[in-house]
């Protein structure tokens, strides 16, 4: 599965929510897409779920538009609607007929389907009766039933509680060793969670497109805490002599680092240390916490 996002645009009179916006993604990544209010997370979610058309650019999936694709789509809105009065194997079933399931692969699949989603026993329970961690994973279900190769969710923990947060965290968890996911969130803490590669979105247009390991490098003060058992001084002679290396301050127990370029440097100081029997009980990076980068790039602060 390859999806492209191909320089997409899209204008409501004249807003312009999203902004020449492209991105790639392939099978088994979970990539989450973050943006405070406003910035064209959902808008951007529903051109690639053929729901709304972009004003301008494509979305391809295996290099096909995506309107022939559909099925290898699942959509999880950022306020899925329910009827409350319907159980939620009719939900199920009614979802699956609209998109033109048949009765006997609904028969099979939504049992399985309620399980997975934790709700086995809830079947004949009606909608209106569920938490919101319930109803978010019955639309968990709703997204999967036709099987997709891709599940794309709008803010799908957003709006819950802490319990409901962590039945919907800890389900994501498994739907990703099976489905490439690209979801939405507003908070990052969210996403640092449930994914690895980021897409920081505002005002319509990309920013940045990285993994949580090289924003946190490439937002670090190229400095290193190492916490030895105790200070082993021919060590500290050899670092204070190893060319990226451009400063070490002893505090305790506690060897600060500074080099050249964390990224690159990082792994040659372990090994080092490795080399001369340094007894490190504790290694650490300082850089920004993610959240003050993450403000850093979308509000300027
Ligand atoms: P997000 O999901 O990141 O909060 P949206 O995609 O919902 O952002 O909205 C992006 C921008 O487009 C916002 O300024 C919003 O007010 C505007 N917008 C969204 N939907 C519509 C619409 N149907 N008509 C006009 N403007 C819209
Ligand atoms: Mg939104």
């Amino acid at each position: 599965m390859k999806l492209e996002v191909k320089n997409v645009t899209k204008t409501y009179k004249t807003k312009t929510a999203v902004n020449n916006f492209s991105m790639v993604l392939e099978t088994g990544e979970c990539v989450g897409l973050i943006g405070p209010n406003g910035a064209g997370k959902s808008t951007l979610i529903k051109v690639i779920s053929d729901i709304i058309n972009p004003t301008r650019g494509e979305i391809l999936l295996d290099g096909k538009k995506i309107s022939k694709m559909k099925k290898e789509i699942g959509y999880l809105p950022q306020y899925p609607n329910f009827y409350h009065w319907m159980t939620a194997y009719e939900t199920l079933t009614f979802m699956g007929e609209l998109s033109g399931l048949k009765q006997e692969e609904l028969t099979k699949s939504i049992p399985e389907l309620l399980s997975k989603v934790g709700l086995s026993g809830e079947e004949n329970s009606k909608v209106g009766t569920f938490s919101g961690g319930m109803k978010q994973r019955l639309g968990i279900a709703q997204a999967l039933l036709h099987k997709p190769s891709l599940i794309l969710m709008d803010e799908p923990v957003s709006a819950l509680d802490p319990i409901g947060r962590r039945e919907v965290l800890n389900l994501i968890e498994e739907i990703k060793r099976e489905t490439t996911i690209l979801l939405s969130t507003h908070i990052l803490s969210d996403a640092e969670e449930m994914c690895e590669r980021f897409i920081i979105i505002k005002d319509g247009q990309k920013i940045e497109d990285t993994t949580l390991s090289d924003l946190l490098n490439s937002n670090s003060e190229n400095k290193m805490i190492f916490e030895v058992a105790a200070i082993n001084q021919q060590w500290l002679e050899v670092l204070k002599n190893l060319n990226y290396v451009k400063n070490v301050e002893i505090i305790g127990n506690k060897i600060k680092i500074q080099v050249g370029n964390i990224g690159l440097n990082k792994n040659m100081l372990l090994r080092n240390a490795l080399d001369h029997h340094v007894d490190l009980v504790k290694f650490e990076i300082i850089s920004d916490t993610l959240e003050e980068i993450f403000l850093k790039l979308v509000v300027g602060k």
